[in-house]
Order: C-alpha cells, then structure tokens, then sequence
C-alpha cells in the first residue's frame, strides 16, 4: 500500500476519549470482546512500567499518583513501540492516549507515516460529581485489569476478580483529591484534544451518565455511523455483525 493508499484499508481504528471514570475501559473492553481489537491503554501500560519498575516506571510513577500527565516524551516513546507491534495491524482502540495536544498532533502523524486513518473519536460524557461517585468506588483487578464498582458492577465474589480470583485494588490515585486533580487536567490539557478531533469530523458523543448496558448500545450506534462513512470498514463492520446475528446476538441500532 502506498503512503496515502487508504483504499485498501480494512483494520478498525478507534479513540475512546473523556475524563478519567467515564467507562473507557469498561466499554473497550466490551468492544474488544466483539471486534477482536487490540485494546491500548496508556494508563494500564504506565502502571505495568510502575509495577516492574522500569526506568519509564520510576519516572512516571509520582506524576501518576499526584494525577499529573507524565511527559508527552515518555508516552509518545510508549506508543510508537506499541503501534508497531504485529496485533494492532489488525486494528486498535486507544485508552486514555491521546490526552495532550502534542500527543495528538503525534499520533496523527505516525498514522499518516504508516497508511493507517482513524475511523472514529467516541467521547464518552459525564459530569464531574459522578466522576467523582464512580471513582471512589472502583476497584481493579491487579492482574488482569478488568474494573468493577461496588454498587453498579460488583464482582461476583466480595473483593475478588470473576476472572482470575484475585484480590482488588482500589487505585492509589482514586482517592477524592487526587481525582479532582485529574479532572482539572482533563479539563485543562485534554478537552484541547476533544476540540481538535471534532474540527476534523472525527468526532462522536455518547451520555456516559447511563447504565453500562445502554452505553455500549450508544457507542455501538455512534460507531455504527462512523464507519458509514468509510466503506472498506463498513464491509468489514458487516461481517462482524452477520456472524453476532448467526450467533442469536441482536444489533439494536
Ligand atoms: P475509565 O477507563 O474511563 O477511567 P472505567 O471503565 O474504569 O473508567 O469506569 C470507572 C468506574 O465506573 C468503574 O468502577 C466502572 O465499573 C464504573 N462504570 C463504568 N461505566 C459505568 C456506567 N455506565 N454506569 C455506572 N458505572 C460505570
Ligand atoms: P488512566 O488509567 O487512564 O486513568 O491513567 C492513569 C494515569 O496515568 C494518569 O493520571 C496519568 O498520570 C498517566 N497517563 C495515562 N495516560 C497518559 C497520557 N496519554 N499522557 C500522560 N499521562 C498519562
């Protein structure tokens, strides 16, 4: 495929933008599930890096617990890596990346470089008192990443993962003051970028406030309408929904 060919191109590629708690990872993991995307969170990464230590871990790792960025350098390294990695070539969603001007304009960049075009940008909306709610009452499983929240999406067993039996965490940085911290960035750094993809008409909004449920059914739609507009993947879009169908699942857009 030549540099601007995007003719050919049938690969799935998404960003689930909004403010920390809004349900990126809960429904990204639900579109994984679907769509057999490689799921990229910058944060999961960042907190691997924490765990064993790495350099990148020593120097993100008191930026991350006073909810800070840590630096567009380090991220941008992170992501190039991970981007050339063989599973994305089959299509991505981005988590929590990118959340700074620079690292968007990056992003846009390294995709042009490599013939690869974002279809959608799904914003995930919420106000920030409930932000505040959900945070404070996630827990997350340490090993295998999957979240809960002990009122709207507890664990079947108390205080363990469904999937691996292990015991929960509440995050160091889900703590009220640290989340309002996060926020602010959010606001301040971040929302710059929601702006910058709306410009480009990249941009879908979804009411974060509603059951999980209900918003996987508005993300599936915002998609839905993405991908309209790009035909290779709305062929590829199809098949995925033929074989649901074939499966008994419904496609209640
Ligand atoms: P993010 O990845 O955007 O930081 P998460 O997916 O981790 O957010 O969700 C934050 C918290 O809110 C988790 O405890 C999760 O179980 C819960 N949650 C996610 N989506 C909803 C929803 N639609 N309604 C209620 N709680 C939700
Ligand atoms: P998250 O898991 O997405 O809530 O991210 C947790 C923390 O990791 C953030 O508060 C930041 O400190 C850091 N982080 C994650 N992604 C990025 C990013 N794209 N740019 C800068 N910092 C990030």
């Amino acid at each position: 495929m030549g540099a601007t060919d995007f003719r050919q191109d049938t690969a799935l590629r998404l960003i689930l933008i909004g403010p920390p708690g809004a349900g990126k990872g809960t429904q990204a993991a639900r579109l994984r599930e679907r769509y057999q995307l490689a799921h990229i969170s910058t944060g999961d990464m960042l907190r691997e890096e924490v765990r064993r230590q790495t350099p990148h871990g020593r120097q993100a790792q008191a930026l991350m617990a006073a909810g800070k960025l840590v630096p567009d350098a380090l991220i941008l390294e992170m992501i190039g890596v991970r981007l050339s990695q063989p599973d994305v070539s089959r299509g991505f969603m981005l988590d929590g990346f990118p959340r700074s001007q620079p690292q968007a304009a990056e992003l846009c960049r390294l995709l042009a470089g490599q013939a690869r075009r974002l279809q959608a940008v799904i914003q995930l909306k919420l106000d920030d008192e409930e932000i505040v709610r959900r945070l404070s009452l996630r827990r997350s499983c340490p090993e295998c990443g999957r979240v809960y929240h002990l009122c709207s999406n507890p664990p079947r067993q108390t205080g363990a993962c469904d999937a691996d039996g292990h015991s929960l965490v509440h995050r160091e940085d889900d703590n009220e003051l640290t989340i309002r911290t996060r926020l602010a960035v959010y606001h301040e750094q971040t929302e710059p970028v929601v702006e910058f993809f709306s410009r480009r008409g990249l941009l879908r909004t979804v009411d974060a406030s509603r059951p999980i449920e209900h918003v996987e059914h508005y993300v599936e739609r915002a998609l839905q309408a993405a991908l309209a507009q790009t035909s290779p993947v709305r062929n590829l879009y199809r098949v995925a929904v033929s074989k649901r169908r074939s499966r008994g699942g419904s496609l209640r857009a």
